[in-house]
């Protein structure tokens, strides 16, 4: 299964520090709905990456409903990645993955720092798949 990656071009044209109408629009044609919620959410914080102490692991968050865990270009743990990406094999990405990519490509994200005691508990909230 092919899952996106962005191409080289979206990445430069994302890492600008202020997308302009044309940059907008370009993305809401290629990526539709998805891109604007992506984008908001980006914009509200809604993207963690947190670091986990001492095992020095990372885990990227979308606060959206709940929280999903994103694994960056491969995985989310939504149901709209479950069904419309693995199942129906309709589309190759959800907002949480557009939104992990963009948060990282522009620095916009936010750096939480915790222990891996934390993370153990943490986990069994976002191993949810529902
Ligand atoms: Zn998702």
């Amino acid at each position: 299964m092919r899952i996106m990656s962005l191409p080289q071009t979206e990445i430069t044209r994302l890492s600008q520090k202020d997308l302009t109408q044309s940059d907008i629009e370009y993305f809401r044609n290629k990526y539709g709905k998805k891109f604007v919620r992506a984008l908001r959410a980006v914009e509200e914080g809604k993207v963690v990456k947190y670091h986990f102490l001492p095992s020095e692991s990372e885990t990227w968050i979308v606060k959206g409903r709940r929280q999903y865990l994103v694994i960056p270009e491969l995985y989310c743990t939504c149901r709209s990645f479950y069904q419309e990406v693995v199942i129906s094999r309709e589309i190759n990405l959800c907002y949480h993955l557009l939104a992990q990519r963009i948060a990282e490509i522009r620095e916009q994200y936010q750096d939480q720092e915790s222990t891996d005691t934390e993370r153990r508990q943490l986990f069994v909230e976002w191993r949810r798949t529902d």
